[in-house]
């Protein structure tokens, strides 16, 4: 069995997070950690692994040079190895461009299941895993809260408005998991180590065949901040409390 994880670097959340001049994400203004979801995904992966030796764990990404930092603290939560695919015309890439480059990276490298996040914590498109699964003409669980690999299929659980649903599929196929899917395990001393040494390749364009196009087809017009939060409005009791608030809600239009 052979785990594909797609990962991405994103800024902290616990950082404040900017936009640059252009509405681009300003890489340099937070620190660049792994995706809180993609850690995730790859304790899925790595689970089954523990219950099944012999199976093969790859992280594989699409970014900046920065990402390497990303896909090492991968390989010492317990990946065999990592891809990313670097090029300097993918800079800016929209949700095409990046399906379509991540779904040549992983038919390149080969899989039985590709494991993604539901979303990606700062641009939260949700819907690569999606076109990756469309350009390689697979089936799709998305958002699954649970994750169960066997040797010729995969299910897991994804909630529903009211409700929960079930879902399976035969592999090979493309699954995405959510923020309350198996919990991470930290990397320790010992794979932070054998990281170091683990296979990292670095993949272009050429590579996988594809030409130098720019990266989006979608282009920010623009970029605002969102306002600073106005101070509330602080109601003191002197008996008159109960209309006041009943008046604010009235013209509010929320009663
Ligand atoms: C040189 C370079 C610079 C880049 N700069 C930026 C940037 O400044 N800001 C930015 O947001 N993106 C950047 N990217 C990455 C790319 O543009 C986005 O990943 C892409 O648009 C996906 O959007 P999303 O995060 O909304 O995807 P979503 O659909 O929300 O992501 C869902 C899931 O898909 C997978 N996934 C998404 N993106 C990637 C990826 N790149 N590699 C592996 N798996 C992935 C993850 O499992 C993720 O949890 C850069 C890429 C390159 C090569």
């Amino acid at each position: 069995m052979k785990i594909v994880v797609l990962v991405k670097e994103v800024p902290d959340t616990y950082e404040a997070r900017k936009l640059d001049s252009s509405g681009m994400l300003a890489r340099t203004a937070s620190e660049l950690v792994p995706d809180e979801i993609n850690e995730r995904a790859l304790e899925s992966a790595l689970r089954y692994q523990d219950a099944h030796k012999g199976t093969e764990v790859v992280v594989l990404s699409m970014g900046p040079e920065s990402t390497v930092k990303t896909l090492r603290k991968m390989l010492s939560m317990g990946a065999d190895s990592a891809v990313l695919v670097e090029d300097s015309s993918l800079a800016g890439a929209d949700l095409v461009r990046t399906s379509a480059v991540l779904a040549a990276a992983v038919q390149r490298e080969g899989f039985d299941l590709i494991v993604a996040g539901n979303e990606s914590t700062d641009g939260r498109g949700g819907l690569v895993p999606a076109m990756v699964a469309e350009h390689l003409g697979l089936p799709l669980l998305p958002s699954l809260d649970t994750l169960e690999i066997t040797a010729e299929s995969v299910s897991g659980s994804c909630a529903i408005d009211g409700g929960t649903l079930v879902v399976n599929a035969a592999l090979p196929a493309v699954v995405s998991v959510t923020e309350r899917s198996a919990e991470a395990r930290f990397p320790n001393f010992k794979g932070i180590m054998k990281a170091k040494k683990k296979p990292l390749a670095k993949i272009s364009l050429a590579d996988l065949g594809l030409s130098p196009e720019p990266g989006a087809r979608s282009t920010v017009t623009a970029a605002v901040e969102r306002p600073v939060r106005a101070a509330g409005t602080k109601i003191v009791d002197e008996g008159q409390a109960a209309q006041e608030l009943a008046d604010f809600l009235a013209a509010n239009r929320l009663i």
